[in-house]
C-alpha cells in the first residue's frame, strides 16, 4: 500500500516538517544548476538542494513532491549554527554556575592546568575524585584536606571544583568567615541562606579552624555542617588541623563539628612539603632583587 500523507507517523510529518521548515532557507545561488534528471544542484558542492517525496495522487497527479533539501555544504552551514548555539548555550550556564558559586576571584586561578605537580599523588587523587565524580556524588565521598598552611590544601580543592563547573556541576567554594559574615547581615534569613548552601552538588569549605571562636560562630558552623551532613551531598573541607587535633578536641561544640566532618570526608589528604607561599614569596625576593640589582648596575 502506498503511503500517503495523511496516514504518515509522527517521525515522517516531523521529516516533513523539517523539509519544509528548510525551503524557506534554500534557495537558488548564482552557480546552482540543473541535472539531468531536473534536481536543482548547489554550484559550490554540487550535492542536490532537492528531493522527491511520495504523497497522495489526490494531491499531486504523480504522486510526487519535489521538495527542497539542504545541499551538503547547507547542511554543514546548520550543523556548524547549531554547534555554535550549543556553544553558546554552554558557556551561558559555565558563567552562571561559576559566578554563582565562586565569589572570591583567587579560587578561580587555581585549576589542574597551574598545577606544578610537586605533589604528584595528591593531585593525580583529586583529578580522579572529578573523573569519578557520579560515584563520588552518588555515594556522598567528600574530600578532608588537612596539612600546614602554603601546602596546597586550597589549591587542590579549588582545581576539583573549578573543574566540575567545567562539566556544568553546581559548585560553590566558600569559608566560614565568610559564611558567618553574611549570616550576621542576614536577621531571619538565616536558614534560608544555610539551606542554599545544600543545593550546590557539591560544597567547598576552604580553612576550617581560622574563624573567631566565639560559641556564636560554632553554632552556625555546626548548623551549615549538620544541615550539609544531612543533605547527602558531598563537601571538601581543608583544614590546618590534624586529624588527631579534630579527634582528640575536648570543646564539645567543635568536638560535634569534627565529628561530623570526619564522617563527611572519608577520603582523608594530609598535606606535607614546604609552603609554596614561602617558596613563592622567595621566589618573588629573587626576582625582585636581580631585577634592581641589575637595574642599578646600568
Ligand atoms: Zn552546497
Amino acid at each position: 500500500m502506498k503511503q500517503t500523507v495523511a496516514s504518515l507517523g509522527g517521525d515522517e510529518m516531523e521529516a516533513i516538517g523539517n523539509i519544509i521548515n528548510n525551503i524557506a532557507v534554500t534557495h537558488e545561488n548564482n552557480g546552482d544548476y540543473r541535472d539531468e534528471e531536473g534536481f536543482l544542484v548547489c554550484g559550490k558542492c554540487h550535492t542536490r538542494k532537492e528531493s522527491d517525496i511520495e504523497v497522495s495522487k489526490d494531491w499531486k497527479a504523480n504522486g510526487i513532491w519535489r521538495v527542497a533539501t539542504p545541499c551538503e555544504c547547507r547542511k554543514k552551514e546548520i550543523e556548524a549554527k547549531e554547534k555554535a548555539e550549543e556553544r553558546r548555550k554552554f558557556l551561558q550556564e559555565f558563567e552562571r554556575i561559576q559566578k554563582n558559586g565562586i565569589t572570591d576571584p583567587q579560587y578561580l586561578q587555581f585549576k589542574f592546568e597551574n598545577d606544578d605537580m610537586q605533589n604528584a599523588k595528591v593531585s593525580k587523587v583529586c583529578r580522579n575524585y572529578v573523573d569519578e565524580w557520579e560515584t563520588m556524588k552518588a555515594e556522598n565521598m567528600g574530600i578532608l584536606f588537612s596539612g600546614t598552611v602554603g601546602t596546597g590544601k586550597s589549591f587542590y580543592a579549588c582545581c576539583i571544583a573549578n573543574a566540575l563547573i567545567e562539566n556544568l556541576v553546581p559548585v560553590c567554594v566558600t569559608n566560614f568567615p565568610r559564611i558567618l559574615n553574611k549570616l550576621q547581615g542576614l536577621g531571619q534569613d538565616k536558614q534560608a541562606f544555610i539551606d542554599k548552601l545544600q543545593r550546590y552538588s557539591l560544597l567547598v569549605i576552604d580553612d576550617l579552624g581560622v574563624e573567631r571562636d566565639t560559641s556564636y560562630s560554632s553554632e552556625q558552623i555546626f548548623n551549615v555542617i549538620d544541615t550539609r551532613t544531612r543533605s547527602n551531598k558531598p563537601t571538601i573541607i581543608t583544614t590546618n588541623l590534624t586529624i588527631q587535633e579534630m579527634e582528640k578536641t575536648t570543646d564539645m561544640q567543635y568536638r560535634r563539628i569534627y565529628d561530623r566532618v570526619l564522617e563527611m570526608c572519608p577520603i582523608r589528604l594530609v598535606m606535607t612539603g614546604q609552603s609554596r607561599r614561602n617558596q613563592n614569596a622567595a621566589e618573588k625576593r629573587e626576582k625582585a632583587l636581580s631585577l634592581l640589582q641589575g637595574n642599578s648596575d646600568e
